[in-house]
């Protein structure tokens, strides 16, 4: 079984190929980073996932079955989805931009305080947090809150769309231990868009590389690095690492 499966998936925008004949399968609870050029198709790809866009030819599955665009608010609830800058609601407070989606499927009380609670304790943010509003955090702090919010109905799937990408170099860093312990206790599949190959590398199991609408290359971090598919992959990797190189 797979969690999402896409199967010889195209898609343009009006003569523009965004991508082109795609055949990729996610692992459940594994991880997988999704990188390359800006506009080699990324987005795209993670938008065929949740039903925002739809394929021109081929089919993406979501847990052996195909995508019911019928139905998307059933696939969605199923699915956790952060973007850059974290998109919280500045007029909620904490509490409220993470608890919003259980109370809009109509949790119980005690239920929506424990889930909360367990989330807030997973990413060490302290509970007097509760009370305040996005702009009294820092971005790192906002980060946290928008993953909470994000993991708040236990989603089995988890897109993220350069979920990181506003951060400092600290702040990110701290983020992304806080991502590998909570995948060590809530594993999930996690998609993970980004154009950091060192992130991608440290947090995913497996990594795709996007160029020009096509897949370049699927695989481990040891294999991107050992057997590089092509030329392009080869100077992909050696632009992103050169600090590590000279
Ligand atoms: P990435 O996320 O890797 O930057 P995208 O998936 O956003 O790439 O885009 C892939 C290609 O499709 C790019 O050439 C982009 O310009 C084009 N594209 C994306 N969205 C649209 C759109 N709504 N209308 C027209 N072209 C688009």
């Amino acid at each position: 079984m797979s969690s999402i499966a896409f199967e010889n998936v195209s898609k343009s925008y009006r003569e523009k190929i965004a991508l082109e004949n795609i055949t990729l399968t996610f692992q459940p609870n594994k991880t997988t980073a999704v990188i390359g050029p800006s506009g080699s198709g990324k987005s795209t790809l993670l938008q065929l996932i949740n039903g925002l866009i739809r394929p021109d030819n081929g089919q993406v599955s979501v847990f052996d079955k195909k995508i019911n665009y019928d139905n998307l608010p059933e696939l969605r609830k199923r699915m956790g989805y952060a973007v850059q800058g974290t998109g919280l609601f500045p007029h909620l407070t904490v509490k409220k931009n993470i608890t919003l989606l259980a109370v809009l499927e109509n949790w119980q009380d005690d239920r929506i305080a424990k889930r909360a609670q367990e989330l807030v304790d997973l990413v060490n943010l302290p509970k007097d947090y509760f009370t305040k509003y996005p702009h009294e955090l820092s971005g790192g702090e906002q980060q946290r809150v928008g993953l909470c919010r994000a993991m708040m109905l236990n989603p089995k799937i988890f897109l993220l769309d350069e979920a990181f990408g506003a951060l400092d170099p600290m702040t990110r860093s701290e983020i992304h231990a806080e991502f590998i312990k909570l995948q060590k206790l809530e594993a999930r599949t996690i998609i993970l868009v980004t154009h950091d190959l060192r992130e991608a590398f440290k947090l995913a199991d497996q990594v795709v590389i996007l160029n020009e609408a096509k897949i370049e290359q699927i695989g481990t971090r040891k294999e991107i690095l050992e057997t590089p598919a092509s030329e392009f992959v080869k100077k992909f990797v050696h632009m992103q690492l050169e600090d590590d190189v000279s």
